[in-house]
């Protein structure tokens, strides 16, 4: 390779060694190319710096083919359109990273009850008319519905998670119907993209009401679970959803507490009752909330804040400001964590191996 780029490619070689890993054309081929979701670019096979690729035709389509020696330096792997590699494609634009917690914990919080704490002290401050959350319903426990809360007391009732799909538009659209104009929402990554396309589309109804928002609050998620099949597994193993106090998934394992005591499996054994959905869906962070909040990159009992907007970061401050919440930054290697549960969403979709 000769000419001006044969400089930069030698300058983001040092920034990959630098910043992140470097990873060899094997890993592009087996990942990418051999699981058949190459898209005949060439974007590896023409920033290749040592001309290692060839884009081969002889199949009847173009398949990047190592012809020479790779010296596994990574630039076509970080630079292909479809591996989620570096944090900004993994987690989006990440404005600063927190732990957090509740200084008063609501007492069904899920983790350090920062969600809640937030909400609340928005509400509690006249930021917002309302918070969409969600609530068991009435005839189904554990099946989520919406809930528009207008109190502190209201938020604090709605706490923790519900691992089942949440269909929180009908709180948004009924806040909005009531007259209600700022209006905060939680939700999973794909619930906050149609809040998102809601606020910030042509065809979106809150971007035309005017001085309308919606703040979203994204839920860390790498899959919900049918709501008829997590019952029918928990009764299966005798115990019946009305009796459970607490669901958690943390670190592989989904725990319950319920009225006899505790139970735990790995998430593995409940794969089949997984939402379909679920397998298209690759955002883990939520890239579309202005506030993304989990558990993984922080210790128990406190969640984990991605400030994702400026908008995301003047409501953190306050509610720091206001005392609700105690909140720390958090180490680089915590967020590694978060980006390896964000690869790993991702690299499920492809049905790749995890790096
Ligand atoms: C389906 C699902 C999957 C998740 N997967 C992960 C994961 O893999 N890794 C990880 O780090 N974190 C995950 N989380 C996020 C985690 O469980 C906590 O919600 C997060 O850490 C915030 O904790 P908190 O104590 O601050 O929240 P809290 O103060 O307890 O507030 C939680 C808020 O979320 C709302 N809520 C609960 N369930 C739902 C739902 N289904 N849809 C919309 N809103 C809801 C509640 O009404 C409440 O307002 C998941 C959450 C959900 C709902
Ligand atoms: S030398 Fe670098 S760009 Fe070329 S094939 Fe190997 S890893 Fe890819
Ligand atoms: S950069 Fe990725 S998508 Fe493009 S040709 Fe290479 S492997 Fe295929
Ligand atoms: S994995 Fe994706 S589609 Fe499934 S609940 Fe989570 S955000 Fe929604």
């Amino acid at each position: 390779m000769t000419g001006p780029l044969e400089d930069i490619y030698s300058e983001i070689q040092d920034w990959l060694k630098e910043n992140t890993k470097r990873f060899a054309f094997k890993k592009l081929e087996r990942e990418i190319i051999a699981s058949g979701v190459c898209v005949e670019c060439g974007a590896c096979v023409e920033n290749c710096p040592v001309d290692a690729l060839t884009g081969d035709y002889s199949s009847g389509k173009y398949v990047p083919t190592l012809t020479g020696k790779c010296t596994a330096c990574g630039i076509c792997y970080a630079n292909c359109p479809r591996t989620y590699f570096y944090r900004d494609t993994l987690l989006g634009n990440v404005r600063s990273a927190w732990k957090a917690r509740a200084v008063n914990r609501s007492k069904g919080a899920q983790d350090g009850g920062a969600v809640t704490a937030i909400l609340s002290n928005m509400l509690d401050s006249g930021r917002i008319d309302a918070a969409i959350v969600v609530q068991s319903s009435p005839d189904k426990a554990w099946m989520p519905i919406a809930k528009i809360a207008k109190t502190a007391k209201e938020v604090n009732e709605a706490s923790g998670s519900m691992y089942t799909h949440a269909p929180i538009m009908q709180g948004v659209v009924q806040a909005l119907n009531e007259g209600s104009k700022k209006l905060a929402v939680v939700g999973t990554s794909c619930n906050i993209d149609a809040i998102y396309k809601m606020e910030t589309s042509s065809s979106g109804p809150i971007k035309r009401i005017k001085g309308a928002e919606a703040i979203r609050f994204g839920l860390f998620c790498t899959k919900s679970y049918d709501y008829p099949g997590l019952t029918k597994f928990l009764l299966d193993q005798g115990i019946d959803v009305r009796d459970v106090k607490r669901f958690a998934i943390s670190g592989g394992m989904m725990m319950i507490e319920h009225s006899g005591g505790e139970a735990e499996w790995k998430v593995g054994e409940l794969e089949e009752f997984s939402s379909s959905s679920c397998a298209y869906c690759h955002d883990m962070n939520s890239k579309n909330a202005d506030i993304s909040c989990g558990n993984v990159g922080s210790e128990e009992g406190w969640t984990t804040l991605l400030l994702m907007t400026e908008r995301g970061e003047k409501i953190f401050k306050q509610a720091v400001k206001a005392k609700v919440i105690e909140a720390e930054p958090i180490e680089e290697k915590d967020i590694r964590e978060i980006d390896n549960l964000a690869r790993f969403k991702a690299a499920r979709w492809y049905k790749m191996k995890s790096h």
